[in-house]
């Protein structure tokens, strides 16, 4: 059994970035919980209108001040170096150091995360407290990385089910060091993983794609777009989805799929609060699944995304998100997961008036009982909206049922020979 939480504290200390052999080793990780396979997209590879950049890792990277003392270290820290930083070495003044560094005055504290992937640069991040305190002076700076043609690195995995049509989640792998934002989707969608591959008779087929985030899924959808867009039913994007904050679910592109009714009636009845939102932009690669050509209906299941004062920076960190937050996200993801399983348009056996409940030991022989009410409702309405016409999540919206509340009691009724699909 995956424990998530481990997972991600083992995942937290792994420099990513978009291509290079941090998402390699991530992989290597994954791989001994989730069957992935691996692909490699050449630097240079035209994808659609991007172009796969060359491979950046890096080995270490400091700042020494005139006495020798290391003020900043890479190896302290992966947000310290800005991300696809070109190699440097060199003495500098204090006033040409200046503009490689990079902090966010907002949040003094926090180291903040910065990447160059497109314009070649080299650079530090540091908090905005320590900024300050930088005296005149001539520092040492030393920063050991390569960014030549290589390639982009990215993984899926599939379990097949009764039928080609998929569901599919996906989750980006380019992010170091940061809890939420990257890495709980990860950690979440290899659970998933788990969690659909213990369960029997998937109707569904499931699929699970690991991408640095844009530039991976563009690629991935270079080479396999025409593929999802035919036997694709609809799909998740993963991230931040292990901080204890109100859920947040981002609607598809089309608003009105059966995945963003499905997950508004699970959060409404689930206790917690949440927040609903249309489908924007920007985001994550939603944007790319969902771009007019491809036209994929994928939403977003969150926790406190919208608003993250922490994100992207140092703060997002292994205290933000917990074991709680990850095993409540988890539990709605599955309950969508079983409802779409379940949510197909039944055809009541009996239509002719209501079926005689207790022959067929459904309803209790002791008339004028108050209790038991809520079942008998249950069992009365998806028997009477079973005509065919109305889907399992159009009856949970009609009844004000929570879908979830409904499977068993369509089970029962497919097994007594009242309901089929
Ligand atoms: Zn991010």
């Amino acid at each position: 059994m995956i424990k998530m939480y481990d997972l991600l504290k083992e995942l937290f200390p792994i420099c990513r970035s978009l291509t290079g052999n941090g998402v390699r080793q991530t992989f290597e990780i994954l791989k001994k919980h989730i069957p992935l396979e691996v692909q490699e997209f050449s630097s240079g590879t035209k994808c659609f209108d991007w172009v796969i950049p060359d491979e950046w890792n890096i080995k270490s990277a400091w700042i020494k001040d005139w006495n020798g003392n290391k003020i900043v270290d890479f190896s302290e820290h992966n947000l310290h170096i800005l991300g696809y930083s070109i190699p440097y070495s060199g003495e500098i003044t204090l006033e040409d150091l200046k503009k490689h560094i990079y902090t966010d005055p907002e949040r003094p504290d926090a180291i903040p995360y910065r990447t160059s992937y497109y314009e070649k640069r080299w650079g530090f991040c540091m908090s905005h407290r320590q900024f300050e305190t930088l005296k005149e002076g001539k520092y040492q700076v030393h920063i050991d990385s390569s960014l030549k043609p290589g390639s982009l690195t990215l993984a899926e995995a599939f379990i097949k089910g009764k039928t080609e049509k998929e569901i599919f989640f996906s989750c980006y792998v380019c992010h170091p060091s940061m809890a939420d934002d990257s890495i709980s989707g990860v950690v979440m969608t290899t659970k998933l993983y788990e969690y659909l591959k213990n369960r029997k008779d998937n109707y569904y087929s499931y699929r699970f794609i690991f991408v640095p985030e844009t530039i991976g899924a563009i690629a991935y959808l270079s080479k396999y777009g025409e593929m999802l867009k035919k036997s694709t039913f609809c799909g998740m994007v993963l991230t931040c989805v292990g901080d204890p904050g109100d859920f947040n679910y981002k609607k598809t592109r089309q608003g009105t799929h059966s995945l963003d009714r499905i997950a508004e009636n699970i959060l409404k009845h689930s206790g917690f609060k949440h927040h609903m939102h249309d489908f924007f932009l920007p985001g994550s690669d939603e944007r790319q699944y969902s771009s007019p050509g491809f036209n994929i209906p994928a939403g977003s299941l969150m926790r406190s995304f919208y608003g993250l004062p922490k994100y992207h920076s140092s703060q997002d960190n292994l205290d933000f998100v917990t074991e709680e937050g990850l095993n409540q996200t988890f539990d709605i993801y599955t309950k969508i997961i079983e409802a779409f399983e379940a949510d197909f348009k039944y055809l009541n056996t009996n239509p002719f008036c209501e079926p005689f409940l207790s022959k067929y030991g459904l309803y209790s022989t002791l008339g004028a009982q108050m209790d038991g009410s809520k079942y008998i409702k249950k069992v009365l309405s998806i028997l009477n909206f079973s005509d065919g016409q109305h889907s399992l999540v159009d009856i949970a919206e009609k009844t004000g049922f929570c879908i979830s509340d409904l499977l068993d009691t369509v089970k029962i009724l497919e097994e007594k020979g009242l309901l089929k699909k």
